[in-house]
C-alpha cells in the first residue's frame, strides 16, 4: 500500500513538472512582422507604456509620433519627448528601441526610421490586464535593432470594378504597417480619367478625390504610391478569362485603337493610340503627385492582328512605341517599370519553366530598350534551382525586381535569389487575393523576406489577423463584411433566402 502511494505521488510530481515544461514550451515571446534583425522581448515582464523618448535629428518626427500615438491609444497615449540623435551612424531606414524601467527609448536618424520603430512597437503594445475596459497600455521589456535588407520593397495592388475604396485603403495601410516602401496601384477600367472619360467602365470608383486621399495617406504612412497603365497588352482592362473589355463592350466605335483579336493589345501603329496613352500618363502623373516611377505593364500581349502592325517587325514597332512613352516619363524625371515576360522568348531553353510569352521578335526588344527601365520579373510557381532571368536582365544593365505571388516557398526562394544576384528588390503581387489566407501569406511572407532575408517568415496567421484589425480601426470601418480576413464566414450562396 505504502509502495503504491509513493508511486502515485511520484507520478503526480512528474505530471506537475511535465505540465510546467509543456506550458513553458508553448509560450512565445512577442514578435514583430517583418521579423527584425535583432529582437529580444520578454513574454512575461511588461512595463507601463507611458513615456517614449525619441533620439532623432528630424524635428518632424515629434508631430508624427504624437498624432499617430494619439490615434492608436487615445487618452492613454504615452508622453513623447524628442532629443538630438546620438550614438553610432545609422541608415535612414534603420531604427532601434529599448524598453526598460525608464520607458521606451527609440533611436532613428529621421522620420523614416521613427515610423518603423512605432509600427514595430504598435505590434507589441497591449492593453493593461485585469480591467473590463482599456485603462492603460503595457509593453514588454526588451530590445530591437532593425534595418531592411532590400531598398525596394513594393507591393502591387489591383483596383478592380469589384473593389471598394475601403479595401484599397486597407491594402495601402497594411503595406505601410509591414514596412513596404512602394505600392503600385493598377487600374482595371476603374480610373476616372478627365482626358479619356470613355476608356473605362461606367462610374469608375478610382476617382480624383480617392487618388488624392490615397496619395496623401501613403505619404503620411511612408510609402510611395506608383500608378500603372497597361500600354501594350491587357488593353481590355479586364482579366482575359472574363472576356470583358472596359472600352469596346460599350463603345465599339473605338475599335481602331485596339488589335482586332479580342481587343487585347493596343494598336501600336495607330498614332491616335500614342496620343491617348501619352495624355493619360501625364494625367496619372499629375493625379499621383509626380511619383518617381510609373508602371507601364507590357505583359501577356498577343501577336499583332491588324494589317498595319503586321507590316513591320513587331519588336521595332514595340521599341519605338515604348521609347515614345519612355520619353514622356523621362522628361518628367520618372522611371518606367515593366513586366518581363514579353522580353523572354517562348521556347528559348534558358527560360525553361518560366512563363516566357515573347516571340523572337519581342524578346529582341530587351537589348534595345532604355536601360533605366525597371524590369519587374513575375514568377508564381514553386522554387526553381536558379533564377537565370535575374542575372540576364542585370547583365543587360537593368534594375530588376523579383515579383512573386502567393507561393510561400517561391517567395522565400526568390528573395534569397535577389540577395545573391544583388538586384534591386522585391515586388509582391496580390492580383485577385483581396481576402483570405492567400492575402495574409503574401503580406507576411513577402514583407518578411524583403525586410530580413535571413529570417524564416512566420506561417501562423493569427498575428496578421490582429494587424489587419488594427489598420481597419485606422480606417474607421463599421460594416460586418469589412471585418476579418474573409468578407463572410459562409459562402453567400448557402444563406437561407426566404424570398426564394
Ligand atoms: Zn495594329
Amino acid at each position: 500500500m505504502k509502495r503504491t502511494l509513493k508511486s502515485v505521488l511520484l507520478a503526480i510530481i512528474a505530471l506537475y513538472f511535465a505540465n510546467i515544461a509543456t506550458a513553458q514550451s508553448v509560450i512565445d515571446a512577442p514578435s514583430i512582422t517583418p521579423i527584425p534583425v535583432q529582437c529580444k522581448l520578454s513574454a512575461t515582464n511588461y512595463v507601463p507604456f507611458t513615456a517614449v523618448t525619441i533620439s532623432t535629428n528630424d524635428a518632424s518626427a515629434l508631430k508624427w509620433a504624437k498624432t499617430h500615438l494619439s490615434k492608436w491609444y487615445g487618452k492613454y497615449a504615452p508622453e513623447v519627448t524628442i532629443v538630438p540623435y546620438s550614438g553610432e551612424k545609422m541608415a535612414d531606414d534603420a531604427y532601434s528601441f529599448v524598453v526598460n524601467d525608464n520607458g521606451i527609448q527609440i533611436k532613428a536618424v529621421n522620420i523614416v526610421g521613427v515610423r518603423y520603430a512605432l509600427f514595430s512597437l504598435r505590434q507589441i503594445v497591449i492593453p493593461g490586464r485585469g480591467t473590463q475596459k482599456v485603462e492603460s497600455y503595457i509593453v514588454p521589456r526588451g530590445e530591437v535593432c532593425d534595418y531592411p535588407t532590400m531598398k525596394f520593397r513594393g507591393i502591387h495592388i489591383c483596383w478592380f470594378p469589384e473593389n471598394q475604396e475601403w479595401e484599397i485603403e486597407r491594402m495601402i495601410r497594411m503595406a505601410a504597417y509591414y514596412k513596404f516602401n512602394y505600392v503600385i496601384l493598377e487600374q482595371w477600367g476603374t480610373y476616372q480619367s478627365r482626358v479619356v472619360p470613355w476608356l473605362n467602365w461606367p462610374n469608375p470608383p478610382m476617382t480624383k478625390k480617392a487618388i488624392k486621399r490615397f496619395v496623401a495617406l501613403s505619404k503620411e504612412l511612408g510609402v510611395t504610391l506608383i500608378p500603372q497603365l497597361n500600354i501594350f497588352g491587357h488593353a481590355s482592362f479586364s482579366r482575359n478569362v472574363s472576356g470583358k473589355h472596359a472600352t469596346i463592350d460599350i463603345r465599339p466605335e473605338y475599335r481602331p485603337l485596339f488589335e482586332p483579336v479580342a481587343g487585347w493589345n493596343w494598336c501600336l501603329s495607330n498614332p491616335e493610340t500614342r496620343k491617348l496613352i501619352n495624355a493619360m500618363i501625364v494625367e496619372l502623373l499629375e493625379d499621383f503627385d509626380n511619383p518617381p516611377f510609373f508602371h507601364i505593364g507590357c505583359d501577356e500581349a498577343l501577336k499583332p492582328s491588324c494589317p498595319e502592325c503586321c507590316k513591320q517587325p513587331y519588336s521595332e514597332l514595340l521599341v519605338d512605341y515604348i521609347g515614345s512613352v519612355h520619353k514622356i516619363l523621362a522628361e518628367r524625371g520618372v522611371r518606367a517599370m515593366m513586366w518581363q515576360d514579353m522580353l523572354l522568348e517562348k521556347g528559348d531553353p534558358r527560360w525553361h519553366g518560366y512563363k516566357a510569352n515573347g516571340t523572337a521578335e519581342t524578346a529582341k526588344a530587351a537589348e534595345t530598350l532604355p536601360k533605366d527601365i525597371v524590369i519587374c520579373d513575375w514568377f508564381y510557381k514553386k522554387p526553381r534551382q536558379n533564377y537565370e532571368s535575374y542575372t540576364y536582365f542585370k547583365s543587360l544593365g537593368y534594375d530588376h525586381l523579383a515579383c512573386p505571388w502567393d507561393n510561400r516557398d517561391g517567395i522565400i526562394a526568390q528573395a534569397k535569389a535577389v540577395e545573391k544576384a544583388g538586384t534591386f528588390g522585391v515586388l509582391a503581387t496580390i492580383w485577385n487575393h483581396y481576402s483570405g489566407h492567400n492575402l495574409a501569406n503574401i503580406y507576411v511572407t513577402t514583407s518578411s523576406m524583403a525586410w530580413n532575408t535571413n529570417a524564416t517568415p512566420p506561417t501562423e496567421l493569427n498575428k496578421f489577423k490582429t494587424h489587419f484589425r488594427e489598420v481597419g480601426w485606422d480606417s474607421n470601418l463599421k460594416k460586418y463584411r469589412q471585418f476579418g480576413i474573409f468578407h463572410t464566414q459562409v459562402p453567400p450562396t448557402t444563406y437561407y433566402n426566404p424570398a426564394k
